[in-house]
């Protein structure tokens, strides 16, 4: 078996040596990501389009221009996130000073999955580093150019006791895991989220988990069925639906059901062409297994749009497919693929039960135009985070946290959050010597009158 003992006691030490904690040294890393990110962006393209068949355009906006700016962000903030921070004093501790240190763990694991392969992996370690941890990072093995490319990267600047990069498959991932690191942090699947958080238990490792999970969109019939449909399917069909926070499936209002479904037609025409398959710029499917998982779901109901495959280039087209209830085989679990069910409602109560019965979902989409409606679903349905009238958009934020809820994950990241999420807060009280309260004492006289008046 793999043993990774002396890289992370070598992180370890190296942490030990607390050469990461200083802000300048945290900078300074953050400015070397910077530029290796930017010196190697057509590497980072090329690779993309080698394992998903990624457009450029894609890759430069989903993988690459979004850690710029979370860089960028990041380093902004980062004196004003890392200061220790002052509280109030309790009148029962007069004579004392409160501090909150925000504190790094000392050497993490990140995981991550294959769907946005270079930003999932860079991303968590922009919080790592901002915190002023060591990292080891073990990219997908499922995208294996860019897993080389991000080792190469990494290794050029940065030394293995400050950062590494460990690549290979579930076993490499398993013997990482046997590891007590300080602080774990997975992306990938619901089912390998438990085998993680059951490994981090073992040494008691706190983690963040970034699961996955169905999430809905709804189609109320006050919504704007334009704009809807095309949100929908920008948000569905990006990274051939191999997205975390892809609309799963639709719920749309049975009024508008018609209207919906023609506007959905006309948009992903429109943003892919009328052969989406011969469209060199359309992301294929990762792997074989995943091309035949998803090609059996296209007997599941009946086909409104889209269905054909090229199993030779691993491409489906982006595929509507109505007639599907909560019995059907493709709403069994995440879809992970440019295949978009559509049910249809007459209550909203409906919906919300539907909904309910699954586990949390990572997000939930609502279009309409009507605030209490909004504030129903949001008021009733537990999800990680989601938009209204618009589909991912909300991941593309610094300024708000991500992250799931339930079986859809645990934590947030992202802007301050990742920096949160790698910190332990240390709360430190700084008391007097020049006086020395009585009450607190069994032999003080009035003691206990005091303490009723402080605790009570
Ligand atoms: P996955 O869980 O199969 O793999 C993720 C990582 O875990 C990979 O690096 C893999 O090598 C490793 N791994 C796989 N099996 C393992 C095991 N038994 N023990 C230890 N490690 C193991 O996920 P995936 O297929 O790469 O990614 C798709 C999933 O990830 C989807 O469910 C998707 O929703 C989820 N996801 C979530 C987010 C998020 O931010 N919440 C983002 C992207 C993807």
């Amino acid at each position: 078996m793999e043993n990774y003992k002396p890289l992370r006691q070598k992180q370890q030490e190296y942490f030990r040596s607390n050469q990461t904690k200083s802000i300048s040294f945290r900078l300074e890393a953050l400015d070397q990501l910077r530029s290796i990110i930017k010196n190697h962006e057509q590497e980072i393209i090329d690779a993309l389009r080698k394992d998903l068949n990624k457009s450029e355009f894609e890759a430069y906006t989903t993988e690459i221009g979004i850690l710029l700016e979370e860089i960028k962000f990041t380093k902004k903030h980062l004196h004003k996130w890392a200061k220790p921070r002052k509280v109030k004093t309790a009148l029962s501790h007069t004579g004392t000073k409160g501090y909150i240190y925000p504190q790094p763990y000392g050497s993490t694991l990140i995981i991550a999955p294959w769907n946005y392969p270079f930003q999932l992996a860079i991303a968590p370690l922009i919080g790592a580093i901002s915190a002023g941890n060591c990292a080891i990072i073990k990219p997908s093995e499922l995208t294996p150019t860019i897993s080389a490319l991000i080792k190469k990267m990494i290794e050029s600047v940065f030394p293995e006791e400050y950062i590494a990069v460990v690549e290979g498959a579930v076993e490499t991932s398993q013997a990482l895991l046997n590891e007590p690191f300080d602080y774990l942090f997975f992306t990938g699947s619901v089912p390998v989220g438990k085998i993680v958080m059951e490994a981090a238990s073992k040494h008691l490792t706190p983690l963040t988990l970034e699961l996955g999970g169905k999430s809905p969109a709804i189609v109320h019939h006050d919504a704007d069925l334009k704009l809807a449909a095309k949100r929908i399917a920008w948000g569905k069909f990006i990274n051939a639906g191999q997205t975390c926070i892809a609309p799963d499936y639709v719920y749309v209002h049975e009024k508008v059901r018609e209207s919906f479904i023609s506007c959905l037609k006309e948009a992903i025409a429109d943003l892919y062409g009328k052969q989406p398959l011969e469209n060199r710029d359309y992301t294929r499917i990762v792997s074989e297994k995943h091309f035949n998982r998803l090609e059996e779901f296209l007997t599941s109901g009946q086909i409104a749009y889209g269905g054909k495959t090229n199993k030779e280039k691993l491409s489906i087209e982006p595929t509507v497919i109505t007639d599907v209830n909560w019995g059907s085989p493709i709403m069994e679990d995440e879809i992970f693929g440019p295949l978009l069910p559509i049910m249809e409602y007459k209550d909203i109560d409906d919906v919300i039960a539907g909904v309910l019965n699954f586990p949390n979902p990572l997000a939930l989409y609502l279009f309409t135009s009507d605030k209490q409606i909004e504030h129903y679903v949001l008021e009733s349905i537990s999800f990680g985070g989601g938009c209204i009238n618009d589909t991912l958009y909300h991941l593309a934020t610094p300024h708000l946290p991500f992250g799931g809820v339930g079986t859809s994950g645990m934590g947030s990241y992202h802007g301050k959050s990742s920096f949160d999420a790698f910190s332990h807060e240390k709360s430190v009280l700084k008391q007097s010597t020049v006086f020395d309260m009585p009450f607190r004492y069994p032999n003080s006289k009035d003691g206990l009158k005091w303490i009723r008046r402080f605790l009570g």
